[in-house]
C-alpha cells in the first residue's frame, strides 16, 4: 500500500466537478445562477459548438473587486453565506462556493469583472497548473462580470467522451436558459449560438409581459390552452399556468416547477400534480404546467443535492395537500361558461398569437376560454372513439328524463342566453350543433354525456357511500412494521373507502372487507401501493382512483353512443347538464367535449370582412 497523500487542488476540484459539471448545460446553469445572485438585470449568453468550445456569459450585476477574484476561483469560498443559520434560510441560488473552482479545473476559465462604476477599471483572472494559482491582470470592463469557459473537459478526456452531439448539448443548454428565464421575469436574457441570435427576452413583471415570456418559451399553444391560477394562503402561495387537460403531452417535457424561484424536480410535487389531473387526463398522458410555489425559506432544505435540483420540505404533507387542492379546484372548474374559479382567478389567455422567432405577441380573435382548441384540426390526440355498441337501457332512460324534466328552452328576452346556447341540429349522430351568443357550438355528445354520467356516479357515491362487502375468507397480507403502523393510523381512511384492514400481528395485516366494485381487482397490491403512498406522501388516492376507473368504465358504457338520434329538447338538456357539471370541458379520457367557432372565425372561413 502506498502512503496517504494530499490531493493537488486541481485534482480535488476535478473530483468535485464530477458532481456539478456534467456537460456544457451544467456550466451555464452555475454561471447564470451566479449572475442572478449578483443582482444582474441583464445577462447575455454566447456559446459555440453546443457550449463545449465556448461559453461566454456577461452580466451587469454587482461585479467583483480585484482582490476577490482569486477567492471566487477557490473552492469553499462564497460571499453568500457565513453561518449555518444562513444556510438554513438561504435565499441565493448558490451557497456551496465550489462551482467556479470546479469549472476552472476542467476547462479554460477566465473571469473579468468590475465592481466600480468606472468602465475603465476591472480585472481579469484565470487559474493555472496543479495548484490552480490565479493570474490576475487589469482589464477594462463595465460594472458587472464576464465569465468565459473554453474547451470544456480539454484535460479530462474520459469526461469529454460522454459529451453528445453539438445539437444535443445545445438543447440541454437552451433548456437551462429557458428554466432560468422562467424563474426571473425581471431579468433580460439573450442567447446566441455559433453567432446566431436565438432568444432575446425582454424583462417585465406585468402579467402581460410574463405571459408573453411563457408563451415564447413554452409555445403559444400552451398559453392558448392554459389557466392562470393563484392561491394565496398565509404559509404558502402557488401561482402560474396549468395546461388544460386537453393540452396534455406524451412526455413530461413541459413541466416547470419553481420553489422560491429555484427550479426543482421533486417526487412529492410530481405526485401532487399528477393526482390533481388524475380524473381529467387520458391514461399515459402528461400535464403541462409552469408553477411557482412560494414559502418561508426555512421551510425548505435546498442543501440535499449538489446541483440543488432536489429539495426537502419540512412539511411535505402540507405542501402536497396545498398543491393538490389548488390545482384540483382549478381543473374542476373547467366547464362551459364557468366564471373564474372562486379561489383562483383565471385570466383569459386565449387569442394571444406569438411569433416564436421574434417573441412578439399580438392580439387576435381566438377561441374563448374553456373551448379546447385541441378539437381543431391537428390539435389534441383524437383517434379515440368508443366502439359503437348498443346503448344500454340506462342511457336512453336518462336522456328521456332530460326531455321530460327540462322540456324546451324558454327564451326569455331579458335573460342572458346560456353559455352553450340552444341546440340547432345533430350531425351524423355524433355532434350536436348549437347556437350561442358567440357563434356556433359543437359538442361531441358521447364525450359530453360520458363526463356527465361519470360525475353523477361519483356524486351518488359521495352521498350514498361506497357499497362494500366482507370477504368470505379474510386476506392476510405480510408487510413491514412501519406499514402496519401506517395502516393502523389510517384505519378510518380505509373504512371510508369501503375497505376494512385490521392489524393481525407485528408484521401482518388482514383485509376483511372491500368495496363491491373492487371484487375483481388485486386488492392486496392496491393495499401495498396505498401504504407506500401514505408513507412517502402522507396521502393516497389509489383506492378512489381505482373506484373512479370503474365508474368511468360504467359511465362510458352507459353513455349515449354515436349514431343515436336525439330530439332537440334532449340535446338542450344535455347542454344544460354540461354547464352544471364539473370538469365538463373534457370527457373522462381527457378528450375535449365541445368547442366554439366564433362568428369571426366563421367569417374568416368565408373571407367575409365585418
Ligand atoms: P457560490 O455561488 O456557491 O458562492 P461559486 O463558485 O459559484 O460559488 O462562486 C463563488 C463566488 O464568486 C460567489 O460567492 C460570488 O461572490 C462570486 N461570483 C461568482 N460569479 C459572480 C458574478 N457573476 N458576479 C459577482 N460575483 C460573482
Ligand atoms: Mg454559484
Amino acid at each position: 500500500m502506498s502512503r496517504i497523500r494530499l490531493l493537488s487542488p486541481r485534482l480535488a476540484n476535478q473530483i468535485a466537478a464530477g458532481e456539478v459539471v456534467e456537460r456544457p448545460a451544467s456550466v451555464v446553469k452555475e454561471v447564470l445562477e451566479n449572475s442572478l445572485d449578483a443582482g444582474a438585470t441583464r445577462v447575455e449568453i454566447e456559446v459555440e459548438a453546443g457550449g463545449s468550445k465556448l461559453i461566454r456569459i456577461r452580466d451587469n450585476g454587482v461585479g467583483m473587486a480585484p482582490e476577490d477574484l482569486p477567492l471566487a476561483l477557490a473552492r469553499h469560498a462564497t460571499s453568500k453565506i457565513e453561518s449555518l443559520e444562513d444556510l438554513e434560510r438561504v435565499g441565493s441560488l448558490g451557497f456551496r462556493g465550489e462551482a467556479l473552482a470546479s469549472i476552472g479545473s476542467v476547462a479554460r476559465l477566465t473571469l473579468t469583472s468590475n465592481a466600480s462604476e468606472h468602465g475603465s477599471e476591472g480585472s481579469c483572472a484565470a487559474c493555472e497548473g496543479r495548484e490552480m494559482d490565479v493570474q490576475l491582470r487589469p482589464a477594462p470592463h463595465p460594472r458587472g462580470t464576464t465569465v468565459e469557459v473554453r474547451d470544456l473537459f480539454f484535460n479530462t478526456p474520459a469526461r469529454r467522451k460522454f459529451l453528445r452531439t453539438e445539437k444535443t448539448e445545445f438543447n440541454h443548454l437552451e433548456e437551462v436558459v429557458k428554466r432560468l428565464a422562467l424563474s426571473r421575469f425581471d431579468v433580460a436574457f439573450s442567447l446566441r449560438h455559433n453567432g446566431r441570435a436565438l432568444h432575446n427576452l425582454k424583462p417585465g413583471v406585468g402579467q402581460a409581459e410574463r405571459q408573453r415570456r411563457v408563451a415564447t418559451i413554452c409555445g403559444p399553444a400552451f398559453m392558448e390552452q392554459a389557466l392562470y391560477i393563484e392561491t394565496d394562503l398565509p404559509q404558502y402561495k402557488l401561482w402560474g399556468w396549468v395546461g388544460l387537460p386537453t393540452f396534455s403531452r406524451s412526455q413530461a417535457d413541459l413541466q416547470y416547477f419553481f420553489v422560491n424561484g429555484r427550479i426543482i424536480r421533486d417526487r412529492l410535487v410530481a405526485h401532487a400534480v399528477k393526482q390533481a389531473y388524475r380524473d381529467v387526463l387520458y391514461h399515459g398522458r402528461h400535464p403541462a404546467f409552469v408553477l411557482y410555489l412560494e414559502l418561508d425559506p426555512a421551510q425548505v432544505d435546498v442543501n440535499v443535492h449538489p446541483t440543488k435540483h432536489e429539495v426537502r420540505f419540512r412539511d411535505g404533507r402540507g405542501v402536497h395537500n396545498f398543491i393538490f387542492s389548488s390545482l384540483h379546484r382549478a381543473l374542476a372548474d373547467v366547464r362551459p361558461g364557468a366564471a373564474a374559479p372562486a379561489a383562483a382567478p383565471v385570466t383569459t389567455v386565449d387569442g394571444l398569437a406569438v411569433d416564436t422567432a421574434t417573441g412578439e405577441i399580438s392580439q387576435q380573435p381566438g377561441l374563448s376560454w374553456g373551448a379546447p382548441a385541441a378539437a381543431r384540426p391537428g390539435g389534441g390526440f383524437g383517434g379515440y372513439r368508443a366502439s359503437a355498441g348498443p346503448a344500454p337501457g340506462q342511457a336512453g332512460e336518462q336522456l328521456r328524463d332530460y326531455g321530460r324534466l327540462q322540456g324546451l328552452p324558454e327564451v326569455a328576452s331579458d335573460e342572458a342566453p346560456p353559455p352553450l346556447g340552444y341546440a340547432l341540429a345533430q350531425l351524423q349522430g355524433v355532434y350536436i350543433l348549437a347556437e350561442n351568443s358567440a357563434g356556433l357550438v359543437l359538442v361531441d355528445m358521447h364525450a359530453a354525456h360520458e363526463r356527465i354520467t361519470y360525475e353523477r356516479l361519483k356524486s351518488a357515491r359521495a352521498s350514498e357511500g361506497i357499497r362494500s362487502q366482507p370477504l368470505l375468507v379474510p386476506r392476510p397480507v405480510a408487510v413491514s412494521q412501519r406499514e402496519v403502523q401506517v395502516a393502523a393510523e389510517h384505519a378510518e381512511l380505509f373504512r371510508g373507502l369501503g375497505m376494512v384492514v385490521d392489524v393481525a400481528g407485528e408484521e401482518s395485516l388482514v383485509i376483511r372487507q372491500i368495496p363491491v366494485s373492487l371484487r375483481d381487482s388485486d386488492v392486496e397490491q392496491l393495499l401495498r401501493d396505498v401504504l407506500a403512498d401514505l408513507i412517502e406522501f402522507g396521502s393516497s388516492d389509489r383506492i378512489e382512483s381505482h373506484l373512479d376507473e370503474i365508474l368511468s368504465t360504467m359511465a362510458c358504457h352507459g353513455s349515449v353512443r354515436a349514431n343515436r338520434r336525439l330530439t332537440i329538447p334532449e340535446m338542450n338538456a344535455l347542454l344544460r347538464d354540461m354547464e352544471e357539471t364539473e370538469r365538463a370541458g373534457q370527457c373522462n379520457h381527457g378528450r375535449p367535449t365541445w368547442t366554439q367557432l366564433s362568428l369571426e372565425e366563421l367569417d374568416k372561413l368565408f373571407l367575409r370582412g365585418r
